[in-house]
């Protein structure tokens, strides 16, 4: 394992401070099993309350400068996996294509949570079904590179989605790169009280428009509702062509919804996840217009 600084805590084992992207997948390949990336940790720190186990292990990542860096190219933007919600969200203000993620970034959890949480962690925490950043990146088309000890590969933010709960142990999510285009962007998410609550459904949207407002291409992600994030298909083939008019487009939403499947939790019943989609759809709408 190259220089880095080990931490032994009592509860966890090892954390191993990687200084560099090539320490850390040389230790996380070391590790197999046993070890697992320490990106915010805000969701390692729940383990115990998911009654999951820790790993004997832990890599943190957050020291790595190029996972901690954001370029806004002239075609894309590349964030790396160690960024937190509260510098993405920051950095992305004044993109109006990238509102939705900005929003996504900047509105969840609360501020505490926000400074330490990462991209890459909330699209690694398997099991976690309400993340805000997922269905953002989905409607923006974005990418992820995953690297381990050996090879480095580049992969949809849907086939990841797919494949996730598959990988070796021993691969880190590094970057996540969102091509540029013009287009109108929002994140429209109904938490359960206030701030700080998981929110119960996500509505992301991607819209290109005419100067009527005619509808030229869509993109619309749910997250929170199911288990796994997706597109909205059937909802983006309705609206194509037509002008983008919130109300339509909700009744349309409340017409589709029954495609979905809420997912049940202590806190909120399924159905209530499915029926707060046409509002959701409709407010996002809205705001993308206004953006
Ligand atoms: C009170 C509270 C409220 C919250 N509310 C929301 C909310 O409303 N919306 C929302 O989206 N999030 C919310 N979160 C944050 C969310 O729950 C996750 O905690 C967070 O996104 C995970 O990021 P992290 O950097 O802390 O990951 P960690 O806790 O460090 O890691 C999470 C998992 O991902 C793995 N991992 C981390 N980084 C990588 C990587 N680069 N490559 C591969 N695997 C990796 C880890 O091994 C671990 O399994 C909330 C958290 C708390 C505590």
């Amino acid at each position: 394992m190259t220089a880095g600084s080990q931490v032994q805590d009592d509860r966890t084992g090892s954390i191993y401070v990687a200084p560099s992207l090539s320490a850390a997948l040389d230790a996380l390949a070391d590790y197999g099993p046993a070890g697992a990336p320490f990106a915010g940790g805000t969701w390692i720190m729940r383990s115990p309350i998911r009654h999951e186990p820790l790993r004997p292990h832990y890599v943190a990542i957050g020291k790595i400068p190029e996972l901690s860096a954001i370029r806004i190219g002239k075609d894309a933007i590349e964030i790396g996996a160690a960024v937190t919600h509260a510098a993405l969200a920051a950095a992305l203000a004044g993109l109006p294509e990238f509102a939705v993620l900005a929003a996504a970034a900047g509105s969840s959890a609360n501020p505490a949570v926000r400074a330490l949480a990462t991209i890459g962690g909330n699209l690694s925490a398997l099991d976690f079904y309400a993340a805000d950043c997922m269905p953002a990146l989905l409607c923006l088309d974005a990418a992820v590179e995953i690297a381990s000890r050996d090879a480095s590969e580049r992969m949809s933010l849907a086939d990841f989605l797919k494949r996730r709960s598959t990988f070796q142990p021993g691969r880190l999510l590094t970057r996540i790169i969102v091509p540029r285009t013009e287009r109108k962007t929002a994140h429209a998410r109904l938490p359960l009280r206030k701030s700080g609550d998981y929110p119960v459904a996500i509505v992301s949207l991607s819209v290109n428009v005419d100067t009527a407002s005619h509808v030229q291409a869509v993109r619309i992600a749910i997250g929170s509702v199911e288990q796994t994030p997706r597109r909205w298909g059937r909802l983006e083939a309705a609206l194509l062509g037509a002008v983008l008019d919130p109300a339509r487009v909700a009744d349309i939403a409340a017409e589709l919804a029954a495609e979905f499947t809420g997912r049940d939790s202590v806190e909120v019943p399924a159905w209530y996840r499915v029926s707060v989609l046409p509002s959701l759809v409709r407010r996002a709408a809205a705001t993308a217009l206004a953006n």
